[in-house]
């Protein structure tokens, strides 16, 4: 059984296909590893046992009545805990949240149960997906599955960490600013932001809507196109869907795999360069260049000049829009009430509620948020912000008329220890320093291993034009069949 839970989504997919296997054993045999492992990863908020045996025995009922099923039927997945799931609780990694049951699904999980896909609950998070380690979700942090005393990234750094500790084969992530990238990278698996509104925000739990972008976690690229295709397409109900087929990116990702990228040209970009990832870092992320050269690639220098305002960008711009969307957590219509004894004026409800209900990190954006909106400032922080915007965005249209993807290393440190980033909110902000960039200009971006440093992953960045997501695909697959995937120590 335990066999299982070590295949790709794809292989499970094939077992389950010919009847190797049933969707129920291998959902089984994930709920086990679960039991076994989670209570020192604490990847998952929830485990939704009884709602995936459910969907099992479907799949395995459609199946023996000779239904031909979706090309990822019967394969388990996990969801990060910011996507609402029907009647199975969402809490956003927040207090304000807890026991909300939504009475919908998010169009992607829809998407995903109609393609058969086994939800075997929730992840872990930083609250409202604001952070970089996970530290900051209420309900405790994830350890990484490589070194336990270590963050797993964030803010889905229970999604990845769920696929390195072998829980699930593939998971869900929100990508803000780094965020289901940052942790593919320090857990040695791979994680991809489509271009944004490439993949449906509907039934996400908002944080910054220019931004938000929910996307596939995987082991090997392969299955993160898988997911990708389930996930991916217009949505009527999200007004920035984007009406546009998706690209073949299963196709790309499996032409990437022959290992052939004649002609394909990488641009590195000089300005994060001069930053620096650490030096253990910046030598796999150079190994992995050599790589791809030798399947064939060129390497062009780019010069990108607007990228190093992307984080002072970003830390007005994604703030701005948290603290208006998280307006709605007011004591009255979702979650927490906090104070209201018939006695108190209603604006002392919403004030207690949001006091208790909030962490530190996330009261920080709001206040950050609403300074930066405010009448006085508006043009001296936000306005400019968005100037910013717009001319990091022509560094990418710039690029991109010299090179096929830009490449960078996903992050400039390795998984760091457990606390000792909390206390200065700048070193957190900076393990995104490589992945804000493209999140500001709507790209699609992937993060693959590309080696270890001291023990721990590596994950390399290729970042496409917008709705280019198949050359991203093909890229970091040809990478992969180079450098091989990772594989962390055995935890029990
Ligand atoms: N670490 C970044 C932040 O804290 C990115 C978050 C994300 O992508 N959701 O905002």
């Amino acid at each position: 059984m335990s066999d299982l839970t070590r295949m790709s989504a794809a292989r499970l997919a094939a077992a389950i296909a010919s009847g190797e296997a049933s969707a129920t054993e291998v959902t089984e045999a994930h709920l086990a590893r679960i039991a076994e492992v989670d209570d020192r990863v604490h990847a998952f908020l929830h485990v939704d046992a009884e709602g995936a045996r459910a969907a099992a025995l479907e799949i395995d009922e459609r199946r023996s009545a000779g239904e031909s099923l979706g090309p990822l039927a019967g394969v388990p997945v996990g969801v990060k805990d910011i996507v609402a799931t029907r009647g199975v609780p969402t809490t956003a990694g927040s207090k304000i949240l807890e026991g909300w049951r939504p009475p919908y699904d998010a169009t992607i999980v829809e998407r995903m149960r109609a393609a058969g896909l086994v939800i075997l609950g929730k992840t872990n998070l930083d609250e409202f997906a604001m952070g970089s380690s996970t530290e900051y979700s209420a309900y405790g942090p994830t350890y990484n599955p490589w070194d336990l005393t270590r963050i797993p990234g964030g803010s889905g750094g229970g999604s990845a960490a769920a696929l390195a500790a072998y829980e699930a084969p593939l998971t869900v992530g929100t990508d803000t600013g780094g965020s289901i990238r940052q942790p593919g990278a320090v857990t040695g698996t791979v994680g991809a932001k489509p271009t944004y509104g490439g993949t449906s925000r509907y039934g996400l739990v908002a944080f910054s809507s220019s931004l938000d972008t929910p996307g596939p976690c995987a082991r090997t690229v392969e299955d993160a196109a898988l997911l990708h295709a389930v996930l991916a397409g217009h949505d009527p109900r999200d007004s920035t869907s984007i009406p546009q087929p998706v690209p073949d990116v299963v196709g790309a990702a499996r032409q990437g795999a022959t290992g052939d990228l004649t002609g394909v040209r990488l641009g590195l970009v000089r300005e994060f360069g001069a930053e620096g990832a650490e030096p253990g870092v910046a030598a796999a992320f150079r190994d992995g260049l050599d790589a791809l050269t030798k399947l064939g690639a060129e390497v062009v220098e780019i010069s990108c000049p607007h990228f190093q305002y992307a984080l002072p960008a970003y830390y007005l711009i994604a703030p701005s829009e948290c603290s208006s969307n998280l307006a709605r957590f007011d004591g009255v219509r979702y979650g927490l009430r906090v104070g209201d004894d018939g006695a108190k004026a209603l604006e002392e409800v919403m004030s207690l509620t949001r006091e208790a209900g909030f962490g530190p990190e996330v009261k920080r954006r709001v206040i950050i948020g609403t300074y930066a909106l405010s009448s006085g400032y508006y043009d001296a922080y936000y306005g400019q912000a968005q100037k910013v915007r717009t001319l990091i965005t022509r560094d990418f249209t710039a690029a991109f008329e010299q090179v096929d993807v830009l490449v960078s290393p996903t992050t400039p440190f390795v998984a760091f220890p457990l606390g000792s980033r909390t206390a200065d909110p700048y070193q957190m902000y900076l393990a995104d320093l490589f992945t804000i960039p493209v999140n500001l200009y709507g790209g699609p971006a992937i993060s693959v291993p590309c080696g270890l440093s001291e023990g721990l992953p590596v994950g390399f960045q290729v970042m496409a034009p917008t709705l280019a997501d198949d050359r991203m695909y093909r890229v970091a697959a040809a990478l992969e069949s180079a450098v091989g995937t990772l594989t962390p120590r055995e935890l029990s």
